[in-house]
Formats: C-alpha cells, sequence, structure tokens
C-alpha cells in the first residue's frame, strides 16, 4: 500500500438503522446510520412495507389528496357549466320552436280560408 493515501478503515464500523437494528462491519466511517437494512427492507422481509423516510411518504400522499381535491371542484365546476349551457340550449331551442310556429301557423290560417 502507498503511503498517505488511504483513509483510515476501522474494522469494527457501527451501522445503525431507522429500524433500530444494529451491526458492524468494515468501513472507513467509525459509524454509519441507514434508513433501510437487511432486516426492515421488504425483499427480505417479503412484507409490503412503505418506507417513509423523513415523511416523504406522507407529503405526497397529502400532495395527491390536494390534487384530488381540486380536480373534484373543477370537475364539479364543468358540470356546473355544462348544465347552464345545456339550459341555455333549451331555451334557444324554445325560441327557435316558438319562432318557427308563429309564421307557421299564419300560413295555415291563411290555407284554411283559402281551401273552405
Ligand atoms: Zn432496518
Amino acid at each position: 500500500m502507498k503511503k498517505d493515501i488511504h483513509p483510515k478503515y476501522y474494522e469494527k464500523a457501527t451501522v445503525e438503522c431507522a429500524c433500530g437494528n444494529k451491526f458492524e462491519t468494515g468501513s472507513t466511517k467509525e459509524h454509519i446510520s441507514v434508513e433501510i437494512c437487511s432486516a426492515c427492507h421488504p425483499f427480505y422481509t417479503g412484507k409490503h412495507k412503505l418506507v417513509d423516510t423523513a415523511g416523504r411518504v406522507d407529503k405526497f400522499k397529502a400532495k395527491i389528496n390536494k390534487a384530488e381535491t381540486a380536480k373534484a371542484a373543477k370537475e364539479a365546476r364543468e358540470k356546473q357549466k355544462k348544465a347552464k349551457v345545456i339550459k341555455q340550449k333549451i331555451k334557444d331551442k324554445g325560441k327557435k320552436k316558438g319562432n318557427e310556429q308563429k309564421p307557421a301557423s299564419p300560413k295555415s290560417s291563411q290555407g284554411g280560408p283559402g281551401k273552405k
């Protein structure tokens, strides 16, 4: 080994996991703290589990909830808009029918007396 280029190697470095598991390993760091280890990782435990680091999962869930409520509100607003448009269309149709009927009625009245 070349001199003065290698970091100090700790043969019994302690690793501490967020789940409480501790073990020793060789490392250039004396103490290592990890968020997940072989005792709590879903791959080894076989259990499905959300690995939450610093509340990121909760943050994400909150974000999703917010987005969904916003979406629902938007959809409700669009439904209202559509309902308004439909109402307007129905009104317009009623007006058009009224207009169509008005010119038709004088003709029929005119034709009626002519045939008699
Ligand atoms: Zn762990």
